[in-house]
């Protein structure tokens, strides 16, 4: 079997365009324009990137950008400042602090002091109960993405065998509570998992989230297998950089039915969704219908 590539890139334009579409309803009906605001604190190179293309993508689709760059030793009591203000602005609906913050910074502090109505990260603790307990919640990007990408191939995911590999708070966990969300059958695997092989290979849907280069070989993977890669790992092959996911993408796609490619797959639904999740929160801030098919 040859497996069809999701193209996480394509998927990724199309929902950054619904957005867009319900951006200018949401302006020209209610003369309410999104607000997303991104805190960086310090200079971490990857992290400019990560800021410098979420404003941009955020002004493509008709919202306001709000970027607030600090100092790289900024203070707990201003950083926590700018985000009561940011809390207390109507123009904003989505805040997102830039992890990860400078070592002298308490990160669940931070996030736990954005108004979880504005955390479009869904990173406050008040988002991961909600979603665990499956109410409505703001729901990490990430596996939103994932989540999004799941449906549109199989329609319904209920009573699919879904193995989650990782257990990070903000990739393995939520991810694993949304297939639970859609009736799946989840196992979550990690670091201490026995037999990592054998719990894959049961899986009709299988999410890498480790954070190790092609760690997934193909023969792991269940023939027809849906394989759905998180991992961003950059290697050096060939003299050259690369960019590669946590499963071997050529022997995997050898057995399974579905892939989503590293790069072109998860990545950029990240971004999607966190505007998908500013358009949901400000919707939801003005007692407006949530935009349908952006949310879990
Ligand atoms: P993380 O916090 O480092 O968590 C990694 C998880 O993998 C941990 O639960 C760990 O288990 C598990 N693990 C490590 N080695 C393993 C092994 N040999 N066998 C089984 N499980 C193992 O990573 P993360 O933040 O979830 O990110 C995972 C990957 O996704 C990274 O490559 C990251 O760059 C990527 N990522 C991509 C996006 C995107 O937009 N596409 C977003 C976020 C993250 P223990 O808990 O037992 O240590």
């Amino acid at each position: 079997m040859v497996a069809q590539v999701i193209d996480g890139k394509a998927f990724a334009a199309k929902v950054r365009g619904q957005v867009a579409d319900q951006v200018a309803k949401l302006k020209e009906e209610n003369g309410i324009t999104p607000g997303l605001a991104v805190v960086l604190v310090g200079e971490d190179p990857a992290s400019q990137v990560y800021v410098r293309s979420k404003g941009k993508m955020t002004v493509e689709v008709g919202m306001n950008s709000y970027e607030h760059k600090l100092d790289v030793d900024t203070s707990e009591e201003d950083l926590l400042a700018l985000i009561d203000k940011l809390n207390n602005d109507p123009a904003v609906h989505g805040i997102l602090v830039q992890l990860p913050l400078p070592k002298h910074l308490n990160e669940d502090l931070v996030i736990n002091s954005i108004d979880p109505a504005k955390d479009v990260d869904g990173f406050h603790i008040s988002n991961v109960g909600l979603l665990g307990t499956g109410q409505k919640s703001m729901v990490p990007c990430t596996p939103l993405g994932c989540l999004m990408m799941l449906r549109d191939h199989h329609g319904s995911l209920s009573g699919m065998d879904a193995v989650v590999v990782g257990r990070s708070n903000i990739v393995g966990k939520p991810m694993a509570q949304l297939l639970l969300g859609d009736s799946c059958t989840v196992t979550i695997a990690h670091s201490r998992t026995k037999d990592l092989p054998e719990v894959v290979r049961r899986a009709d849907i299988v999410v890498a989230a480790v954070g190790r280069p092609e760690m997934i070989p193909g023969d792991w993977i269940k023939e027809g297998a849906t394989v759905i890669d998180v991992g961003i790992n950059r290697i050096e092959r060939d003299g050259k950089n690369k960019l590669v996911g946590d499963v071997d993408y050529a022997s995997a796609a050898e057995r399974a039915g579905a892939i989503t490619p590293v790069p072109g797959g998860v990545g950029p639904m990240t971004i999607a969704c966190l505007l998908a999740n500013t358009l949901t929160a400000c919707c939801r801030a003005n007692a407006l219908p949530e935009p349908e098919g952006l949310t879990a």
